[in-house]
């Protein structure tokens, strides 16, 4: 089976290729206001999001449940406390990252701790998300010819 992925010269795709670009990308900047996360997040479906600044590269990621924890008092959610925090208050500064002119090898071994991979431009701008899944349904692809 690996060698059927390397023959296959798979891990040489290019990332571009298989990414959602930025404009099918729900993501928050670091400025907006908790409340506005929140909701991006609930309408979008999602876990975990991008955060963007104003020149568009990304900055970190931030996840419903870093929302509630910030605003956990001892007794009980306290939600009014949605609108005191910004995005920067409470997101996570690390995020797995790489350049589009990358392989699909790098996006793989990255892939295996997370569940997204931020892809930027030459000039570090974000241009969209390579997902575990993308890259599971490329591989079972490969796979399946192969057989
Ligand atoms: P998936 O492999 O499709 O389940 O996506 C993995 C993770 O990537 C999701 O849980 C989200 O955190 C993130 N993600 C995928 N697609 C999007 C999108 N269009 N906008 C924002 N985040 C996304």
């Amino acid at each position: 089976m690996l060698q059927s992925l390397k023959d296959s010269q798979i891990m040489d795709n290019e990332i571009k290729e298989l990414m959602t670009p930025h404009e099918k990308v729900a993501h928050v900047q670091l400025n907006n206001p908790l409340d506005h996360a929140l909701l991006v997040l609930i309408k979008s479906g999602y876990t975990t999001i991008p955060v963007l600044d104003t020149e568009y590269k990304v900055r970190g990621q931030i996840s419903k449940a870093q929302i509630l924890d910030s605003i956990l008092g001892i007794e009980r959610i306290e939600m009014e406390r949605l609108h005191d925090y910004k995005v920067e208050d409470v997101m996570n500064g690390k995020v797995p990252r790489m350049n589009k002119n990358e392989t699909f090898g790098k996006a793989l071994m990255l892939s295996i701790n997370h569940p997204f991979v931020c892809i930027e431009d030459d000039d570090g701008s974000f241009i969209g998300l390579m997902t575990r899944r993308s890259i599971l349904a490329l591989i079972h692809r490969h796979l399946s010819h192969s057989s």
